[in-house]
């Protein structure tokens, strides 16, 4: 996704001013919105959505990390860094999800608020798997602490614009309520799903907190980043568990390389079971902007839907319950 730039808007704006008067009236340019709009720059699209959805019409909201794009590899460009410059806020994950993006949001936070929104979770609240060097930083996959990471941004926002600090409390609770509602869809349909069948097999390790929330076991073949390789042992450890449980899918993953599920399914194939993969979650980055899975609650949805009915559970709800149905 790319945004004009504030250089360019006033670029723009000057030479619509050279344009001779007689030539009827100037052009509305987006100028004047533009630039009463606060323009904040987002790491990843779930960041991007929570902003959007906490501070509406008064924030210009562009995203570094595309859809399908690998947070934990990702390498900021020539532009990235520019539009970083250009911002007035920016939010970004931390615990070290933007593992290559330390320099230049160090570099940024010299001259504005530079808020990591996952570094606000109070410690008891995070997940350190005890293999890993680093605390698990996909917290956006637990609705719950997702919306103690949204209380970061309405302060954030009110700091920076306290005229405007009671419509970004409405925004916010507004959101919490809806967090709600996912937590809620998660805990019924994740637990309709049969006890041994209640094991969720990715990739990599970005589940925890999804797990927790939900109630379902979680394995994966890599650690928390995708830095780390996948190893044959990994693999055969994966699949004796699959076989022995009999663990009817497992799942990619939009962001990552299929290879290791495949592996996976080979595996249990090879010793006469069965897996099959049960549907693309979206774990690091959202889905195509412009479908329900481009947003932060499409996905985390998508994820409860598409896990319960490949492991043989059932989905009761799958569109947000309509507050005026006739009783
Ligand atoms: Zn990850």
């Amino acid at each position: 996704m790319t945004r004009p730039t504030i250089m360019t808007a006033l670029l723009f704006s000057l030479l619509i001013g050279l344009v001779p008067t007689g030539c009827g009236p100037a052009p509305e340019t987006p100028k004047t919105s533009t630039e009463e709009r606060i323009t904040v720059v987002a790491t990843t699209g779930m960041i991007a959505d929570m902003v959007r959805s906490i501070g509406g019409d008064s924030v210009a909201v562009t995203t570094l990390v595309g859809e399908g794009v690998d947070p934990h590899l990702y390498q900021p460009t020539r532009d990235d860094v520019a539009t970083l410059l250009d911002s007035d806020l920016i939010f970004y994950n931390g615990l070290f999800l933007e593992g290559r993006m330390g320099d230049v949001l160090d570099q940024a936070g010299k001259d504005r608020p530079v808020v990591a929104v996952a570094e606000v979770i109070d410690t008891t609240q995070l997940i350190h798997p005890e293999e890993e060097e680093h605390v698990d930083p996909h917290v956006w996959l637990s609705p719950d602490r997702w919306a103690s990471c949204g209380e970061a941004v309405r302060a954030t926002l009110a700091g920076h614009a306290p005229e405007q600090a009671e419509t970004f409390q409405s925004n916010f609770e507004a959101w919490t309520a809806r967090t709600g509602e996912l937590t809620e869809l998660g805990v019924r349909s994740i637990g309709s799903i049969p006890p041994d069948a209640r094991v969720l097999v990715t990739s990599h390790d970005a589940f925890n907190y999804f797990g927790q929330a939900f109630d379902i076991e979680v394995v994966a073949v890599q650690g928390i980043s995708t830095e780390s390789e996948a190893g044959l042992a990994d693999i055969e450890a994966l699949v004796d568990l699959i076989v022995e449980r009999k663990v009817p899918a497992v799942f990619v993953e939009s962001s990552v390389p299929r290879r290791s599920i495949e592996a996976l399914v080979e595996g249990a194939a090879a010793r006469g079971h069965d897996v099959v993969i049960g549907g693309e979650l979206y774990s690091d980055s959202m889905g195509p902007a412009g479908t329900p899975e481009g947003t932060w609650e499409g996905m985390v949805r998508h994820d409860i839907v598409t896990v319960t009915k490949a492991l043989g559970g059932t989905v009761t709800v799958t569109e947000p319950v309509q507050e005026d149905q006739p009783s």
